[in-house]
C-alpha cells in the first residue's frame, strides 16, 4: 500500500490497483494507453482516504498508442458502484498509461485534469491523477479549491 501525506491529509492506494495498472504498461511498441477512474472511499471512523477501486478500460473509450479518452460509461459504472456501496464508493481521480520510462503529464492531461477539479461531483476536495510509465509511474494530487497540482509519489515496477 503506497500511503501519502497532503496538507496533512492521508490518502492510502491499496495495492492491488498498482498491480493492475502494472499489468496495463505499454512495454510492446503495439501496446495502446489505458486508463480509467479511482476509486475509493473515507475510511470509516477516520479522515484517511482510501483508493480501493477503479475502473478498467472500456471498449467505448478512445485507446491509442499515445492518446486515452475515456468515454462517459465510466459514470454508469461509478454510479453502479456507489450504490452498491451504499453512497460511500465516490470518484477520486484518473489513472492512465503512457508510452515513456518515466511519465510525465502532457498538457492535454493538464487541461483535462484542470476541467475534472472544477466539475468532478464528488465530496473529496482532492483528486488522484497517476500516469504509469514502463518503469516508473507518479501520482500527482490536485486541490479542487485552488486548483494546484503538486507531485507527490514517484514509484518503481520491480
Ligand atoms: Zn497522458
Amino acid at each position: 500500500m503506497i500511503s501519502l501525506e497532503v496538507s496533512g491529509n492521508v490518502i492510502q492506494v491499496e495495492d492491488h490497483i498498482l498491480s493492475f495498472i502494472k499489468e496495463k504498461r505499454q512495454l510492446l511498441f503495439s501496446n495502446f494507453e489505458s486508463g480509467g477512474m479511482l476509486l475509493g472511499c473515507i475510511e470509516e471512523g477516520t479522515d484517511i482516504l482510501v483508493i480501493n477501486d477503479f475502473t478498467l478500460p472500456l471498449k467505448t473509450d478512445t485507446q491509442t498508442r499515445t492518446r486515452f479518452i475515456r468515454n462517459k460509461n465510466h459514470n454508469k459504472l461509478l454510479r453502479n458502484k456507489w450504490i452498491k456501496s451504499g453512497g460511500t464508493t465516490m470518484y477520486l481521480g484518473e489513472w492512465h498509461t503512457h508510452p515513456e520510462v518515466d511519465p510525465n503529464y502532457s498538457s492535454q492531461d493538464f487541461r483535462n485534469w484542470n476541467d475534472l477539479l472544477k466539475k468532478s461531483n464528488t465530496f473529496s476536495g482532492y483528486l488522484l491523477f497517476l500516469i504509469s510509465g514502463t518503469h516508473y509511474f507518479k501520482i500527482w494530487v490536485g486541490n479542487r479549491k485552488n486548483k494546484k497540482l503538486k507531485l507527490v509519489y514517484r514509484g518503481e515496477f520491480d
